[in-house]
């Protein structure tokens, strides 16, 4: 009789808790399938391409060079004009002050004569253009 009374009540029990746990059950709408592709083509939008043209310059020297020119929009190849600089100046009066003693102070006027003691300056033989300078020292 106790032992039926027990059965029963675990019975009841395991009852009580399925009902318990049937109704903590939330229903929820399933997720909506997967698919690789999108569904609406609105979501693709095409960027537009942008060229870009990189131009490398070849840097200046001493002597003439190949050189894109931002003017004209031409590879040329530079005209170069040689012009004194205050370093070369200095330069022909450190010798000139250094050598007058001797009576060899002409020797100052060497560096006047030196194309590698003067600044290079690079015009585009097509428009003139000033495209840059180039200094040795
Ligand atoms: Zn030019």
């Amino acid at each position: 009789m106790v032992q039926n009374s027990i059965n029963f009540i675990e019975n009841h029990s395991t009852a009580a808790e399925l009902h318990v746990q049937t109704e903590t059950i939330d229903y929820r709408e399933p997720p909506p399938p997967y698919s690789v592709f999108p569904n609406n083509d609105s979501s693709i939008v095409s960027q537009p391409t942008i060229h870009q043209t990189i131009i490398v310059q070849t840097p200046l020297q001493d002597k003439p060079t190949f050189y894109n020119c931002n003017n004209c929009r031409e590879r040329v190849l530079t005209k170069v004009e040689k012009v004194n600089t205050r370093k070369t100046h200095m330069l022909a009066g450190f010798i000139c002050g250094l050598t007058c003693w001797c009576m060899l102070c002409c020797l100052g006027a060497l560096p006047y004569a030196i194309p590698a003691l003067k600044k290079s300056k690079h015009y585009c033989p097509n428009c003139n253009n000033f495209l840059g300078d180039y200094v040795k020292i």
